[in-house]
C-alpha cells in the first residue's frame, strides 16, 4: 500500500473558464441628465483575461476548430487582426500550445506590437494606409499557399464569431437586466458582436431594437470600427438586421473619452467611448419623446492599449 500524500485539488478556474460573465455597469454622471425611466448600461467587456470583448470570439473559433477537426495539433492559428483579437488568439494559442501568426497593419499601437510578442505570437506587418483590408488580403495570400500548415481562423467570415454572442453575450444582458432591456447597441468591426448577440436577444423578444454603430465617415479614429461603405464586407455581417444605423464623429468620441475618465472613472478605449456616444443619442431621442427605455451596450476594452495616442491630453 503505498502512503504517498496526495492533496486535494482545490476548485481552480482555468483560462477559457475565466472568459465571459462580465459585469453590467451603470453611470453617474454622463447619463444624469435623463430621466428615471430611461437608464444605459454597458458591459465592461475589458474584464475578460485578454482585455477585450474578442477573447468571447477566438474561444469560440477555437473551440470549433478543433471539434470540427480544422485545427489539429502542430497546426499554427493564422488570423488579420487590428489588435484585440489577435491579442486573444495569442493569449489562447499560448495557453492550448498552437503557434500563432498574426497579419497587421505596421501603424497598430506600439503597446498591442508589444502585448503580441509578450504572449510569442509571430506578427507579419502589412501596409497602413491599406488598413485592415490589406491584412485580410495578405493572410488570405498565405493560408491558400498552405492550407494543411495554417488553420484560418477568418474572424471576418468565421460563423463561430457571432454564435459566441448568441451563446453567451446575449443570455448574459437578457438576465443581467431580468428581460426588461429595450435596445441593445454596438459598434461594429467583424460585426459579430452586433450580429450574435442581437439575434439572442430579438429571439428572447422581437421588440428589442437593434441599434448598429458605424464611424461617420471613412477617415476616421475609432478603433476597433469598420466604416461598411467602403469596407471588405465581412460575411457574417447582415445589413438588414439592425433595425437603425448611427453615424458616430470622432471628435464627440474623444471628448467622452475623456469625460469617462474624468467623470466617471472608467479608463475605457474608443470605441466604449463612441458605444456611449450613440448610446446617448438614442437615450435623449427617448428623453424628449417622453417614452421609457433600457438601454444596453458594450464596453470592448479599456484604454490601456491606446494610452501612447495621448488623447487624455488636451
Ligand atoms: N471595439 C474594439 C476595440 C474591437 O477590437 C472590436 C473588434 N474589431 C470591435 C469594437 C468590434 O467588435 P466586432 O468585431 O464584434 O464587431
Amino acid at each position: 500500500m503505498s502512503l504517498v500524500y496526495t492533496p486535494a485539488r482545490p476548485q481552480a478556474a482555468n483560462l477559457e473558464s475565466l472568459i465571459g460573465n462580465t459585469p453590467l455597469i451603470s453611470f453617474r454622471r454622463v447619463t444624469a441628465h435623463l430621466p428615471d425611466n430611461v437608464q444605459i448600461y454597458a458591459k465592461a467587456e475589458w474584464m475578460n483575461p485578454g482585455g477585450s470583448v474578442k477573447d468571447r470570439a477566438a474561444a469560440n473559433i477555437i473551440r470549433q476548430a478543433e471539434i470540427d477537426g480544422r485545427l489539429q495539433p502542430g497546426m499554427t492559428i493564422l488570423d488579420s487582426t487590428s489588435g484585440n483579437t489577435g491579442i486573444a488568439y495569442a493569449m489562447l494559442g499560448a495557453a492550448k500550445g498552437y503557434p500563432v501568426k498574426l497579419f497587421l497593419p505596421a501603424n497598430a499601437s506600439p503597446e498591442r506590437i508589444t502585448i503580441l510578442k509578450a504572449y510569442g505570437a509571430q506578427l507579419e506587418l502589412t501596409d497602413p494606409l491599406e488598413g485592415s483590408d490589406g491584412a485580410i488580403r495578405a493572410v488570405r495570400a498565405l493560408a491558400a499557399a498552405d492550407p494543411d500548415a495554417y488553420f484560418y481562423a477568418d474572424q471576418y467570415n468565421n460563423p463561430a464569431n457571432w454564435q459566441a454572442h448568441y451563446q453567451t453575450t446575449g443570455v448574459e444582458i437578457w438576465e443581467q437586466t431580468d428581460g426588461a432591456l429595450t435596445h441593445f447597441i454596438a459598434g461594429l468591426g467583424t460585426s459579430g458582436t452586433l450580429m450574435g448577440t442581437g439575434r439572442r436577444l430579438k429571439d428572447y423578444n422581437p421588440d428589442v431594437q437593434v441599434v448598429a454603430l458605424q464611424p461617420d465617415s471613412a477617415f476616421h479614429g475609432l478603433e476597433g470600427w469598420k466604416y461598411m461603405p467602403t469596407a471588405i464586407k465581412p460575411g457574417i455581417y447582415d445589413e438588414f438586421f439592425p433595425d437603425r444605423q448611427v453615424g458616430i464623429s470622432t471628435e464627440a468620441t474623444h471628448v467622452m473619452l475623456r469625460r469617462m475618465a474624468r467623470e466617471e472613472g472608467y479608463l475605457v478605449g474608443t470605441s466604449a467611448a463612441a458605444a456611449l456616444v450613440g448610446s446617448l443619442q438614442i437615450a435623449d431621442e427617448l428623453a424628449a419623446a417622453g417614452e421609457p427605455g433600457v438601454i444596453v451596450t458594450l464596453f470592448p476594452d479599456n484604454a490601456y492599449k491606446y494610452l501612447s495616442d495621448k488623447l487624455w491630453v488636451e
